[in-house]
């Protein structure tokens, strides 16, 4: 059943999508792939700010476009210089499905334009089948992520509680859609995902210099901040112990299976585990500590880095270890880590 709040924003849609278009035509950032727009900067941007923020993504993407400049370049390249582009963007999985539609979309007849279309490629879910079709097509599809369901839920001031970012995507895609301007998508889509980034933001949104603080009902009852309302997440911690050895110039590291989910092929310091325990005695205390977060995981990795030089013997030991390789210091920027291992590696090579 649609919502009061709903109805009056539907019933003023045209003035609330002039509002909106005027301000985005007026303030936009001036962004890369916005400038000279193509399907391919458009594809590549939408793929780089997945689980991104614009201020990474910007080098990224400008190196990425002198490397494969287009669908072609991309398709021929080998995955291994694919995914070292992408190192220290995360979600490598990312990369290696846009170079698997790369070679898709070569062998065809005419680029894709609907989003249903769109869908069968690696990689592309609704939210991006809808941004990349809308921005490069004009097609009529709303896109809606955790930004849109912000604005949404704060223009109509829903307080109903999601239990997570996907239920919250299908209870309000039909209220974007709906909302939608069908005579400039394009547009549409844009200015609600900037309107997102730069005004509406999580917290202290500008609801002083929103361009539609007229038509929002959680401003007017000064409930927007605290909205939408999604059940927390359960958090998991997970604590790692990992070897840090050098060895005549060269470090000791794991490379990461390549059938492996996640970080396929990639390389990473080893866990302290199997036969490499043997380096570290059991009194050791851990030479650094990190902590990083992934979605809702709450990761320790303790940084063990023996007293001694490594015997022979497990010098031995370690060649016959599978995926463990010495590498040399001087030549790690050629294979592609990890990112924070990359920069943990980077700032602990001073100090080995
Ligand atoms: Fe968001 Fe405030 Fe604008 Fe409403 S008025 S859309 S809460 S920034």
């Amino acid at each position: 059943m649609i919502r009061n709040e709903e109805q009056t924003l539907l019933t003023n849609k045209k003035d609330f999508n002039e509002h909106l278009h005027q301000w985005y035509h007026k303030y936009h950032r001036k962004l890369p792939w916005r400038s000279e727009p193509s399907v391919y900067k458009t594809v590549i941007s939408e793929f780089m700010l997945q689980q991104t923020q614009v201020d990474t993504v910007l080098p990224y993407f400008k190196r990425w476009l002198e490397v494969f400049p287009n669908f072609e370049v991309l398709a021929k390249a080998n995955e291994e210089d694919v995914v070292k582009q992408w190192e220290g963007l995360g979600y490598y999985s990312r990369a290696r499905n846009l170079h698997k539609l790369a070679k898709e979309i070569i062998h065809k007849k005419e680029i894709p334009k609907t989003p249903q279309e769109w869908l069968q490629f690696p990689g592309v879910g609704p939210y991006t089948a809808a941004a990349i079709t809308s921005i490069a097509f004009g097609e009529p599809a709303a896109v809606v992520d955790g930004n849109v369901i912000r604005i949404l839920t704060r223009l109509t001031a829903n307080k109903n509680e999601f239990k997570d970012n996907s239920s919250a995507v299908k209870a309000l895609t039909p209220l974007a859609n709906a909302l939608l301007n069908p005579n400039d998508p394009n547009t549409h889509n844009q200015a609600v995902m900037e309107l997102g980034a730069t005004v509406c933001m999580r917290a202290n949104p500008l609801c002083t210099i929103c361009p539609v603080v007229s038509f929002c009902a959680g401003a007017k009852y000064g409930i927007a901040e605290q909205l939408p309302k999604l059940m927390p997440k359960k958090t998991e911690q997970i604590v790692l112990d990992r070897i840090w050895v050098v060895h005549e110039g060269k470090l000791l590291l794991n490379k990461i299976a390549s059938n492996a989910k996640r970080l396929a092929n990639m390389y990473e310091l080893p866990e302290r585990n199997g036969d490499l325990r043997e380096l570290i005695s059991e009194k050791e205390k851990p030479w650094v500590i990190k902590k990083r977060g992934i979605s809702n995981q709450r990761i320790q990795e303790n940084i063990y880095k023996p007293s001694t030089s490594p015997t022979l013997e497990i010098l031995k030991t370690i060649e016959g270890q599978t995926n463990i390789e010495w590498i040399a210091i001087s030549k790690l920027n050629s294979i592609t880590l990890s990112g924070p291992h990359k920069r943990w590696i980077n700032e602990l090579i001073g100090h080995s």
